[in-house]
């Protein structure tokens, strides 16, 4: 089966110039949702816990329970808020408080102009009285930038949101230890990060930036490598076709191995369209298939993405999406 290599060296570069920009490990807090990018829940938790991480960021409970080991602090941004020692819960709406378990540890996410999830900033005292009501644990008060990699201003616009937000909480609450937290990694990039108590990174940790590159203000490398085996090789006559529907034809004699690597695992189909090209320069040659693909090529093992970004723009997408899409049951190695 197709594999993944992990490249520890890069994941580590990366949390190191992250770090330099912070000023400390302990205001990084790594995001392992949807299966860390495609990288690997567990592992990458590992990985994060050995460079000195101690907060992880996370969607579901289930995800939460497999990483607990690893951390010390868990925020997760979905599910219901139930009492835990290491967990905090987002609120997204009014409905999330009503829902909370009394005595859960809870952060309540704020909209400051993304208008996706988080009360509305008129909510926000009718929301922090409804905490105190329901003998809530707040512990932090966060909002999600819309724009942070698009070169406009609408990032200060919504920073200034979050300006008034924090202000608003201060002055109701008696309590002083609320954390603030705003930035995810683009934000991390284009802003200094001394007003968050800590930053939610994600796709930077994993070497990349969507942001245009006026920004690349940091050298990340990419973490995750995608490779797959070979199946069996053939050689073609000049016209012959190749997979289904005989989209691809010989344009000469050639000499061709299917690989096993297909849409099954998560590799997208329509990458057929335009001939994708692998981090070695090949064509994918014809129609992907569940399992497979054919290449002109005869070695053993073939890299298929060395560099997420460089593959999601061949098809019309983000980095993110052809990570996150890589299939669990891939095996996933550190190098
Ligand atoms: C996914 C997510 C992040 C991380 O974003 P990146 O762009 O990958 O750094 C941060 N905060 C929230 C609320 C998220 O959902």
């Amino acid at each position: 089966m197709a594999f993944i290599k992990i490249d520890k060296k890069n994941f580590f570069h990366n949390l190191s110039q992250f770090t330099k920009k912070t000023g400390s490990k302990k205001s990084i807090a790594i995001v392992l949702k949807d299966n860390a990018y495609g990288h690997g829940l567990e592992l990458m938790a590992q990985l994060s816990q050995e460079f000195g991480l101690t907060q992880a960021v996370v969607r579901t409970l289930k995800e939460a329970q497999t990483i607990k080991p690893y951390f010390q602090e868990i925020l997760l941004l979905g599910d219901k808020a139930i009492v835990d020692e290491k967990y905090s819960f987002t609120l997204n709406s009014l409905a999330d408080i009503i829902n909370a378990k009394k005595g859960a540890t809870v952060e309540l996410k704020v909209d400051t102009g993304m208008h996706r999830n988080g009360i509305s900033m008129e909510e926000l005292e009718k929301a922090l009285k409804l905490i105190k009501e329901k003998e809530l644990n707040l512990k932090g008060v966060m909002t999600h930038n819309r724009s942070a990699d698009v070169l406009s201003s609408e990032l200060f616009w919504q920073q200034k949101n979050f300006e008034k937000v924090k202000k608003t909480v201060c002055s109701i609450l008696s309590n002083k230890n609320i954390c603030f937290h705003s930035f995810n990694s683009a934000s991390a990039l284009r802003l200094p990060c001394d007003n968050q108590s800590f930053i939610r990174l994600g796709i930077g940790a994993y070497g990349y930036s969507e942001l245009p590159n006026i920004y690349d203000v940091l050298d990340l490398k990419p973490v995750l490598s995608l490779w797959a085996k070979k199946i069996a090789t053939r050689n073609l006559k000049k016209g012959e076709r190749v997979g289904y529907g005989g989209t691809f034809i010989a344009p000469k004699e050639m000499t061709i191995s299917t690989y096993d690597l297909g849409y099954g695992d998560g590799w997208m189909r329509s990458s057929t369209y335009k001939p994708f090209k692998t981090a070695e320069g090949l064509d994918i040659l014809g129609r992907v298939s569940m399992d497979y693909i054919s290449l002109e090529s005869t070695k053993d093992e073939v890299c298929i993405v060395s560099d997420a970004q460089v593959s999601a723009k061949q098809i019309g997408t983000i980095s993110y999406e052809v990570m996150t899409l890589l299939g669990k049951n891939i095996r996933r190695i550190i190098v």
